[in-house]
């Protein structure tokens, strides 16, 4: 059924698969909405979105993605309120990051206008897709490939824009255990890893899968000349409370800027808790475990928003981090990052965007 609601076209499924969800557990990434939002670019430019069904694609085995990596994605999330409003946290840092990303990869900008029109066009289908339940929300992944089908290696001139939808329940993993990486790097300064592309994520397989086989959850990736700084830990950010400090990497080429990193370090400085952006050595933490120091250690992302960590293996020692306490900083800020979302508590960054009704 094709139908035309301005100033994006739309092509509604015919049946909702919307029944088939399982809301009481959700599994991340399991369940994929009902359409997609679709932008073409060819021809110097970026053409209209479309809406339409999620369904498969089809491309030439010789797509130029596929073959040499020029793909890049995002990932926020919208939340739905107690009163059935629906709000996007931070949409404009995402697709500041997402323009980073593009430029690094000889790919064309998207305007916030392209990317906000896309956005709302689809949440504005898809809206019953949005849970409700204490803690889950709607996981918006944005992809951008490469699709010009070419064996030599060139920039691609023909693009593809995607934004799918992917309800989420509430975070639950274990507290991580972690190694400290002193051998695979996951990227080098000067290299992509301040980029959301493809290929940082498919490289990062094989050390990680050998980190697993060690026993541990996760990498805590050190830079790549001397594997003395630490970088991030896993596909998030890394955070310590060392004496009463919040304490992270300062943002490099081989780290990325993460929108929940930035919110954390926005929140603690209203709160007037001290914080350090410096370059974070493996000495002075593996120190903090032996004097008592080290009061916490957290990933930070989109998809866990905090991730307690419970464990650090420093070149061979385990080290275990003190358990995370009532009143322990995450668990604070990870409440306040709530209540500014849920909009009970007042949002003075104006980081939500409102779907209109
Ligand atoms: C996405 C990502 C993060 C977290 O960024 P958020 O904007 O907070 O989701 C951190 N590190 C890496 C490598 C990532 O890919």
């Amino acid at each position: 059924m094709e139908t035309t609601t301005a100033p994006v076209r739309v092509q509604r499924v015919a049946q909702s698969r919307l029944k088939e969800v399982d809301f009481s557990n959700l599994e991340f990434g399991k369940y994929i909405s009902d359409h997609m939002a679709m932008v073409d670019f060819a021809d110097g430019h970026w053409h209209e979105p479309l809406v339409v069904p999620y369904s498969n694609l089809s491309f030439s085995p010789a797509m130029l993605s596929l073959h040499y990596g020029q793909a890049i994605f995002e990932g926020m999330k919208a939340f739905r309120r107690k009163d059935g409003s629906i709000i996007v946290f931070r949409p404009k840092k995402h697709i500041a990051r997402l323009n980073k990303s593009l430029d690094r990869m000889c790919m064309p900008e998207i305007s916030e206008e392209l990317f906000m029109t896309s956005l709302q066009s689809v949440l504005d289908v898809d809206r019953d897709w949005v849970p409700s339940g204490e803690g889950a929300s709607l996981y918006i992944r944005p992809v951008v490939f490469a699709t010009e089908a070419r064996l030599g290696v060139k920039i691609s001139d023909t693009f593809k824009f995607i934004i799918l939808l992917c309800p989420v329940g509430p975070y639950q993993a274990k507290p991580y255990k972690l190694k400290v990486e002193d051998k695979f790097v996951r990227t080098a300064e000067g290299g992509t890893g301040f980029a959301k592309c493809a290929g940082n994520y498919g490289g990062a397989f094989y050390p990680s899968k050998i980190a697993r086989e060690e026993g541990f959850d996760q990498i805590l990736w050190t830079d790549a000349k001397e594997h003395k700084y630490i970088d991030e830990v896993g596909m998030m950010n890394v955070l310590f409370v060392l004496n009463n400090k919040l304490v992270t990497p300062q943002l490099n080429t081989a780290i990325l800027d993460g929108v929940t990193r930035d919110s954390i370090l926005t929140l603690a400085r209203d709160m007037g808790y001290p914080v350090e952006e410096r370059r974070v050595t493996v000495a002075e933490v593996e120190e903090g475990f032996r004097n008592g120091s080290l009061q916490e250690v957290f990933g930070a992302g989109t998809a866990a928003v905090v991730a307690p960590i419970a464990l650090i293996n420093i070149h061979g020692t385990n080290y275990e981090v003190p358990a995370v306490k009532p009143d322990s900083f995450q668990l604070k800020v990870k409440q306040q990052l709530h209540d500014m979302r849920m909009g009970t508590a007042p949002d003075k960054h104006q980081w939500n965007w409102t779907l209109p009704a």
